[in-house]
């Protein structure tokens, strides 16, 4: 899943280690998911 943060505008690559909906750079606790037009199909397997 893809998402975007609201204060950093980075994106923010969620896995399943992250239960809450948090931005790992900055903190900020709002993302909102990617936009459909910018999909990033790049999932590394860790
Ligand atoms: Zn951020």
């Amino acid at each position: 899943m893809g998402y975007y943060c609201l204060r950093c505008k980075r994106i923010v690559e969620l896995k399943t280690e992250y239960q809450s909906v948090r931005c790992p750079y900055c903190g900020y606790r709002a993302l909102k998911k990617e936009r459909p037009t910018v999909i990033v199909k790049n999932v590394k397997a860790i």
